[in-house]
């Protein structure tokens, strides 16, 4: 079914019940699959479930943690998240990302994955968590057998004084445990660096790391959300430079596919490149945002949200909360901004608080 999207102005989370209803027609009408105005399918929802964190990363949170917190019943339950999943399945999101803060400081983070892994494994949907890995070890091979299949570790250090230094007190010896387990439970990992000038000349060591695991690293150029967000970020270019001194013979970088661009050495071992500053991939975005309490953004570094909780909360069915995601789609911009400081509207609020 087509549907005419209204694009409505508010920046702020808003409430389902302020949106247009469903039209009649589209209450009796098959659920449609998400599109946007740019004709760009989402396929892909990461789903905070927390905006807690045992870390206090540098450019992520400030070191006595974020000021305010969802209180416990206001986080999305796991009858909630597994309702959601279902219904954005049925729209033809195919992928499923656990996020945070950080997903297990939640006590309930088993209840969640099974909640979430009953939906996607009978329907061959992939799902996955980014996680910290510093309470892994004791989780992932139930979280395997929850239906999970693969872990975004974030590692911005594999040298124990500065990521201490990095996280304000991350234990990297935690980390390491959970990345060994997550391993051991056939999960694959992936893991992923935020390039910082305190870790630039490790970017061959993590490479390395990595690559001694049989996984391929990632390296993300940090966006200017939270903190410290007038500090220069370091590029692609500037680990390209570093690794080019200690490896060589890499090849250039492939194209996109998807936000992550790739190079390789002569082995076919490959280092990847997320480069949301640098080179923008915002014109073939797939995904959408959940936040832990349930405000649907369709774009990272833009306020304007939906909120699906309360609408679950007063017993909207499946056509009114697809109703509102497709009306918070429809607010979705054509790009983040994140280089004009005045545009883009999350400089003050890091990824804990919005679901990274
Ligand atoms: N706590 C979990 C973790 O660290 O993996 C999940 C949430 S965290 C917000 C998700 C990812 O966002 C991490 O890889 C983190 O490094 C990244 N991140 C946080 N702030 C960022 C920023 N300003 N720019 C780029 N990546 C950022
Ligand atoms: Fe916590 Fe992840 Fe943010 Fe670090 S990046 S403070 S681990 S939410």
């Amino acid at each position: 079914m087509r549907v005419s999207l209204p694009l409505l102005d508010s920046r702020q989370a808003t409430p389902l019940e302020a949106l247009t209803g469903p039209p009649e027609a589209f209450r009796h009408a098959p659920l449609p699959t998400l599109v946007d105005r740019k004709g760009r399918s989402i396929s892909y929802a990461r789903l905070s479930v927390t905006d807690r964190c045992d870390l206090r990363c540098t450019y992520c949170m400030p070191e006595g943690g974020e000021e305010e917190h969802e209180t416990q019943s206001g986080l999305l339950s796991a009858t909630e998240l597994g309702r959601l999943i279902r219904l954005l399945a049925k729209m033809g999101v195919r992928r499923f990302r656990l996020t945070g803060g950080e997903p297990l400081v939640r006590k309930d983070i088993l209840e969640l994955v099974c909640a979430a892994g009953e939906v996607t494994e009978p329907r061959g949907l992939a799902l996955a968590m980014t996680t910290n890995a510093t309470r892994l070890a004791s989780f992932a091979s139930k979280f395997a057998a929850a239906g999970l299949g693969s872990v975004n570790i974030s590692l911005d250090s594999i040298d124990a004084e500065r990521f201490r230094e990095i996280t304000r007190g991350g234990s990297l010896e935690k980390v390491m445990l959970g990345i060994d387990a997550a391993l051991a439970a056939g999960l694959e990992v992936k893991l992923n660096s935020v390039l910082l000038p305190e870790n630039l000349a490790e970017v061959p060591a993590l490479v390395a790391f990595a690559w001694d695991r049989g996984i391929t690293p990632r390296f993300i150029e940090r966006m200017p959300l939270g903190l410290d967000t007038e500090a220069a970020p370091v590029s692609m270019a500037n680990a390209l430079a570093v690794l080019g001194d200690a490896f060589g013979g890499l090849n250039e970088p492939d194209a996109h596919h998807g936000p992550a661009r790739y190079v390789a050495n002569e082995r076919g071992q490959r280092i990847g490149f997320i480069t949301p500053i640098t080179e923008e991939f915002c014109g073939t975005c797939n995904r959408l945002r959940i936040s832990s309490k349930g405000d649907l953004r369709a774009c990272l570094a833009w306020r304007n949200a939906t909120n699906l909780r309360d609408a679950m909360r007063r017993g909207a069915d499946d056509h009114e909360l697809a109703w509102g995601i497709l009306q918070a789609l429809a607010q979705k911009r054509d790009g983040h901004a994140f280089l004009d400081q005045s545009e883009h509207e999350h400089r003050n609020v890091g990824m804990s608080l919005i679901g990274g």
